[in-house]
């Protein structure tokens, strides 16, 4: 061990093995492992070793199929077996809506482009794996490329493969204490002192106590999983090649052969956490008492799906812990506020996607961004909140609970809620407000009368209707939408302004004027489509979306100048917007000053009531509208106030689901939708709001670069889809008779317009209007048509209005 590294990756399991591949393998030699015990010592050893391609996030799904691509590479890189067993798998679907959900995700792999894939009948399903009863099965999917290794032959080729491109792997040797320096970190270990410029947390089991040695509280917890072991079975021995794996979504179970016998895995509906503050130091290669009564249920409906397990002995139990996030995607990046400390952590199934979380952190820490948009496993998709230990025990519970179960597209889970709430959320609730959660904050959907309850469904749901009133009282009236869960960032300082200017693409707006800001990496590509506010007394505002407060923050932070001071007011401000034709007669009520005559994109402070507030006029519904900001302790004064005012006109308060049917009609784009960081300017429509004239700015090299090349090879468009019952909701392939062309980014039903619309990236020779094109919707192909943007009102005068 030297006493100094580039890099020093802490944990010798799958994925730590994997980041120190990836590290050497791109270039940066000089890092090392430091592993407390010997290499797999965690989770890694006992894993059932399979891999599917299956993902609901489809950028992770890509990940993933980067890993089993990976597998045979280390494995001639390294000269050590991975033990491959290129098996096949099988997907099953076990109800009706089980089998449209199974149609539909088989389209999204088409859609990221992953092909060997294909829809299988209950009979195909049965020949594919002999073994198994058909019973109750309406469908499935096969995959060619799925199947299983050998776990501890594949973290020795990670490892293996790294040291032979330089990098150092130390055993027997555990991480005390970590000290962040100047220069990076001291890090404290039984043999001695080493310093680092990075450190990885790649501590699997002991994550949470690598990440309190640096003052950092994951949200990540152990849970405790089963599998079997079969003694070897007769009609498995007779078969002339191998099971696939399989999966029995509806039986929460998944098989594969092991030697001439089976493993059978459960997720355990009663699921079971275990050491939540992590595990013991001197936890060694061991395994968890099985706990058989607790998956009794889980192992009848696995021995009625394979009745040969029936007859069969049992070898050997495995009862293992591994770790869970609260949305079961890895913890992976920089952590926000710790300036050289990378997560790579709760990942749930490192031997499918620790070469994606390998190769992305490596790219982020050597190129200052991963080459995929991997914000679905981004360490900064969560806040401070998650630290708390019941958030981090209800959500990791759900999700380890539900693994396997169905979650529909309009379901609103339970667990870590409700926990923050804005002032107002008990008027609201009384007003028959049914809320979702976005990040911490309990977010209104939509309105409805006493007793409503809506039905999970993946088509148009029964709150339908109720939604369609709400949009039309925006349209027509004037509708009131609680906005605390728009991210608000105050920017101050004697080089605000310069600061704003580099780091915004955009022109920065006049004294008492906003502007739509995009904001660029140095590679190009997006990283915000927000709102910037002057408000002319040297303080500006940038607004974005509430579930992205933490992320912003670290990039602001990350690139930060002296002279300029950066505050989240998340939990200082709220505020309501007003939209609608109506929407002025109401303000002007409530206020001497000039609020009525704002021009539109004008912003400024005025009174409102009693209320000292700040009001911007926009409004994402694209209707005359007036965001109004007030302090948190002044929401429901502010909301009491609005609705008086607007009695007269008729006022009705609605909710984000009506706002994302109204800005659909309006082909306004959102984050995680139309814009990602996946995606550049030209691709999008941004590129419009780039100043090429003012100075340099982040990413105005490679913008340029895209603007003066060939341009973007797919761009934005919005179609309109002859839907039947359903809409399109992102993701599903568009096809150009039978070559795919491009895919959904969202979709929804425009209940002012009366048009299932979608926003879609095309094949740039298929945006021009009036292509007619297909698109799969709930895994049924129907017709569509790309259409001139903003099909309500096309011209925006009524949001100039
Ligand atoms: C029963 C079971 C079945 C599974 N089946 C599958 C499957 O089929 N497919 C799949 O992909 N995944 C499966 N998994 C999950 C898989 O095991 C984990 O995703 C994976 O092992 C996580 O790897 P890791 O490197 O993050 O963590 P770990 O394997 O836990 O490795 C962390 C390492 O860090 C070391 N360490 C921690 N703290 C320190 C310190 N302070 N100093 C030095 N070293 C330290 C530990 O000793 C350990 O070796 C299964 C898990 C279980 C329990």
């Amino acid at each position: 061990m030297k006493s100094h590294y580039r890099v020093v990756v802490i944990g010798g399991g799958v994925v730590g093995s994997s980041v120190l591949y990836h590290l050497a393998k791109f270039g940066w030699s000089d890092v090392c492992l430091i592993e407390r015990s010997v290499l797999t010592a965690g989770s890694s050893w006992h894993a059932a070793g399979g891999f599917h391609a299956l993902n609901a996030d489809p950028n992770i799904a890509a990940l993933q199929a980067y890993t089993i691509d990976l597998l045979s590479e280390i494995e001639k890189e390294s000269g050590k077996s991975v033990g491959m067993h290129m098996t096949g798998g099988l997907t099953l679907a076990g109800t009706p809506d089980r089998w449209e959900w199974l149609q539909s995700a088989y389209r999204i792999f088409q859609s990221i482009g992953i092909e060997d894939v294909r829809l299988v009948t209950p009979e195909e399903a049965g020949e594919l794996c002999p073994v198994m009863s058909t019973d109750g099965i309406l469908g499935g999917m096969w995959a060619d490329r799925e199947g299983y290794i050998d776990t501890t032959g594949t973290v020795h080729a990670y490892a293996g493969a790294a040291k032979i491109n330089g990098a150092e792997v130390i055993e027997h040797n555990r991480v005390l204490e970590l000290h962040q320096t100047s220069e990076g970190w001291d890090v404290i270990t039984e043999k001695g002192k080493v310093s680092c410029e990075h450190v990885v947390n790649a501590g699997g089991l002991w994550a949470k106590q690598v990440g309190r040695m640096a003052g950092i509280e994951l949200p990540v917890s152990p849970l405790a999983h089963h599998y079997l072991l079969t003694e070897s079975i007769p009609e498995v021995a007779a078969l002339d090649k191998e099971l696939p794996l399989v999966v029995d979504l509806e039986g929460f179970t998944y098989m594969r052969q092991d030697q001439q016998g089976m493993l059978l895995g459960i997720y355990e509906i009663n699921h079971q956490h275990w050491m939540m503050d992590g595990a013991p130091w001197d936890y060694g290669i061991e395994l968890l008492e099985e706990d058989i009564g607790r998956i009794e249920n889980e192992l009848t409906l696995g021995f009625e799906r394979y009745p040969v397990l029936q007859e069969a002995g049992v070898k050997n139990w495995v009862n293992g812990a591994f770790t869970f996030s609260p949305d079961g995607n890895p913890l992976v990046g920089p952590v926000p506020g710790k300036r050289g400390y990378w997560s790579a952590c709760a990942v749930m199934a490192g031997f499918l996607q620790g070469g994606g979380v390998g190769k992305s952190l490596a790219e982020w820490m050597i190129h200052g961004e991963p080459e995929a948009d991997v914000y679905g496993m981004d360490v900064a998709r969560y806040g401070d909140y998650a630290a708390n230990k019941r958030y981090i025990k209800e959500t990791t519970g759900q999700f380890y609970t539900r693994r396997f179960v169905m979650t529909y597209p309009n379901e609103q889970l339970p667990a870590g809620r409700p926990l923050k709430k804005a002032p107002a959320h008990s008027d609201m609730s009384a007003a028959g407000c049914y809320w979702g959660a976005s990040w911490d904050l309990e977010v209104p959907l939509y309105f409805a009368p006493a007793g409503f309850e809506e039905t999970p469904s993946l088509k148009r749901s029964n709150a339908f209707d109720l939604v369609a009133e709400e949009c039309r009282a925006v349209r027509e009236g004037v509708g009131l939408l609680d906005i605390s869960g728009f991210s608000r960032f105050e920017v101050t300082g004697p080089n605000a302004e310069a600061w704003l200017d580099r780091i915004m693409a955009g022109r920065l707006p006049a004294p008492g004027r906003a502007r739509l800001a995009p904001m660029l990496s140095p590679e190009g590509r997006l990283k915000g489509d927000l709102t910037l506010f002057n408000w002319g007394d040297g303080s500006w505002w940038i607004m974005g979306s509430y579930y992205l407060r933490a992320w912003h923050m670290r990039w602001f932070n990350d690139h930060l100048d002296d002279g300029v001071v950066i505050r989240d007011l998340g939990e200082d401000t709220a505020g309501f917007s007003l939209a609608g034709p109506k929407s002025r007669d109401v303000i002007v009520k409530l206020t001497d000053g000039a609020v009525g005559e704002l021009p539109f994109m004008g912003c400024g402070d005025f009174d409102i009531g009693l209320l000292r507030c700040r009001v911007g006029r926009l409004s994402v519904a694209g209707e005359l509208g007036y965001e109004i900001h007030c302090r948190m302790g002044d929401h429901i004064e502010l909301r009491r106030l609005l609705l008086e005012a607007g009695a007269e006109q008729g006022i009705r308060e609605y909710g984000f689901n009506a706002l994302l049917s109204l800005r659909l009609e309006k082909s306004f784009g959102i984050w995680s939708a139309e814009f990602t960081q996946g995606y550049t300017p030209g691709m999008t429509g941004m590129d419009r709001w780039i100043a090429w004239d003012k100075g340099d700015f982040v990413g105005r090299d490679a913008a340029l670069a895209e603007r003066d090349g060939d341009g973007a090879a797919q761009l934005l468009v919005t179609l309109e889809i002859d839907a039947l019952d359903a809409d399109a909701s992102g993701f599903e392939p568009i096809w150009s008779g039978d070559r795919r062309v491009g895919f959904v980014t969202s979709g929804g039903y425009g209940h002012t317009t009366g048009k299932s619309l979608a926003m879609a990236l095309v094949d740039r020779e298929l945006a021009a209007e009036g292509t007619e094109l297909t698109v799969h919707v709930v895994g049924v192909e129907r017709p569509a048509k790309v259409i001139t943007p903003s099909p309500s009102d096309p011209d925006g005068q009524a949001m100039r209005g």
